[in-house]
């Protein structure tokens, strides 16, 4: 089990760069994630599996605030902050094709 040990900010590509425990680092768009929040709010009542909902608008990433030792929130230039993100499920979600090419 990796736990996060770095989110860097990377404000003029609008993403930000996440580091694991297991020295995995990937670069994640703020849509993207905004995208994967998984609040029951974005994903709805009994949703078996998180789902891709594109954000309505670009969003900035407003502050980061750790949950636990498992995860991680964050505040949205849209004013949504309700996600919680558990390190696994960032993992789970990575855009990289290293990570993309194990899932297919
Ligand atoms: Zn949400
Ligand atoms: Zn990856």
């Amino acid at each position: 089990m990796s736990s996060l040990t770095e989110i860097r900010r990377l404000p003029a590509k609008r993403r930000m760069r996440l580091t694991w425990s297991d020295g995995h680092c990937a670069e994640f768009d703020y849509d993207y994630v905004r995208g994967y929040c998984p609040c029951a709010s974005c994903q709805g009542h009994g949703a078996f599996e998180i789902e891709f909902q594109p954000p309505a608008s670009p969003v900035d990433l407003a502050s980061i605030m750790p949950v636990g030792n498992y995860g991680v929130s964050f505040v949205w230039t849209d004013g949504h902050a309700t996600g919680i993100y558990r390190f696994e499920f960032l993992r789970e979600i990575c855009p990289c094709e290293e990570c993309v090419g194990k899932r297919t």
